[in-house]
């Protein structure tokens, strides 16, 4: 995220702007414009050299009217209890946008993880969950991957909780390997969720995805996906993908003169989204400075990598051309950005709406681990689609009716949803 951008200072600018639009009431206000819960704990891990090193971990869960707190762990660097805090309260709205049975959390450790050996992730993992179990559960916070985190970790971490619970428990987190209580479909999820909302945008806009082009932001998990999605669901063209390259400590924009070939691209991408610059250039890709695929000739843009990257700086490189921002990433656009695009009639599918299929897989998965019964990957895919499409529609007509920017449509429908809950369960 910038420097200077505030990842829950923004959250709550955002929140308290359409609490205003729907005239809310102070006592309201007060109880979602924080999280409810946050824990802060330290988790000693034995290093493979023998020391101890202790990290910084979090979890926030923000509200849970609605059913369980949901959301990820992330392992990044400069993670911090504002960035968990904005991606808890995030995880609130997401859920009740995509009208899942869920409420808000987000987990964090300050840490590279490819700064650590295999058998360190792997206690880390579990050292996590010795912190935290007591506050986990699938009736109260149920995790899942994020940035940095692998459904590999959440094997480790689903076992550590299962073992001091005395019960094997799936349905503590998601995002688990295939085999391991993992779901079908949970990997292309977020990415292919996003298609869908692009999908359905473009029919409200008139586009024709099948000559439209796209630049993402970030070739990870969510990137992979929605580029693979734009090519092969909507049969439209990627111009470019970026990363942040770690041995240079800087990130790149990788386009191809004929588009890019996400397949491909994945078999030179380390598991951290990480792509080879060697390989790139050998197969006739262009390498260059990292937020160029802003400024593509492009219509549709998809940041999909971190918060805060499309600010009231960089925001004016847009190209005309672009009709549409898909936001991938959580809080990719800040607000000086919103009132550009605003002006500018970018229509934009706000994060919370555009990647809750990463979190309605997660709900699946979750039904799937307590009916012990799992389902195939068509009819995962299927439910996603239904449920992304359903989502959209309540947004567009609240941004049609109110005449409402699209991300406080999105907000509307979802705090309508959570004060309704909170009404209905004598909490307010
Ligand atoms: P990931 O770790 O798999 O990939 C992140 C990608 O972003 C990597 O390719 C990395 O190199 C790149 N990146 C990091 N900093 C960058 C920079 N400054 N410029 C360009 N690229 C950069 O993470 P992910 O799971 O794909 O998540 C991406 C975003 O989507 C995050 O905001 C996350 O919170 C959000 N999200 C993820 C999911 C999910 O299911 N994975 C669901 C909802 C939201």
């Amino acid at each position: 995220m910038a420097a200077s951008t505030n990842a829950f200072e923004m959250a709550q600018r955002q929140f308290d702007h359409v609490a205003g639009l729907l005239k809310l009431d102070n006592s309201v206000c007060e109880m979602l414009r924080w999280p409810l819960r946050e824990f802060h704990f330290r988790i000693p891990v034995r290093m493979d050299d023998g020391s101890l090193r202790v990290f910084n971990g979090y979890r926030v869960q923000h509200n849970d009217a609605r059913g369980p707190n949901k959301g990820g762990i992330r392992f990044h660097p400069s993670e911090t209890i504002d960035t968990i805090r904005a991606l808890a309260t995030w995880m609130t709205w997401k859920c009740a946008v995509a009208d899942i049975p869920l409420g808000g959390g987000k987990g964090g450790v300050a840490i590279d993880p490819a700064t650590l050996s295999v058998t360190e992730k792997e206690r880390l993992c579990r050292g996590f969950i010795d912190q935290m179990w007591h506050n986990l559960g699938p009736r109260m916070d149920v995790p899942a991957p994020d940035v940095g985190t692998t459904p590999q970790m959440m094997g480790w971490m689903m076992d550590e909780y299962s073992k001091l619970a005395g019960a094997y428990t799936p349905g503590v987190i998601t995002g688990k390997p295939l085999g391991g209580g993992g779901s079908l479909g949970r990997t292309e999820a977020t990415g292919f969720g996003a298609i869908y909302a692009v999908r359905e945008a473009m029919k409200y806009l008139g586009m024709d995805p099948k000559s439209s082009v796209a630049a993402l932001q970030g070739f990870g998990n969510v990137s992979q996906y929605a580029a693979i999605g734009f090519r092969e669901i909507l049969g439209g063209k990627v111009a470019c993908v970026s990363y942040w390259d770690r041995d240079d400590r800087t990130s790149y924009t990788v386009s191809h003169p004929d588009g890019v070939d996400p397949r491909y691209l994945m078999t030179i991408t380390d598991q951290y989204g990480s792509i080879s610059k060697e390989k790139a250039r050998g197969a006739g890709y262009v390498i260059e400075d990292g937020m160029a695929w802003l400024s593509k000739d492009v219509d549709v843009l998809i940041p999909a990598a971190l918060e805060g990257q499309i600010t009231g700086e960089s925001v004016g490189q847009i190209s005309k051309r672009v009709r549409l921002l898909a936001e991938g990433a959580n809080g990719p656009t800040t607000p000086e950005a919103d009132e550009y695009l605003k002006q500018h009639e970018i229509f934009n599918v706000p994060d919370f709406l555009c990647n809750a299929g990463g979190v309605t897989v997660s709900y699946f998965e979750s039904v799937q681990n307590d009916m012990n019964f799992y389902w195939t990957k068509e009819e995962v895919i299927q439910r996603l689609d239904t449920k992304m499409t359903q989502a959209f529609s309540s947004v567009l007509e609240m941004h049609t009716s109110e005449k409402v920017y699209m991300r406080d449509a999105a907000y509307m429908v979802a705090i309508n949803r959570v004060v309704k809950a909170m009404e209905l369960r004598g909490w307010l």
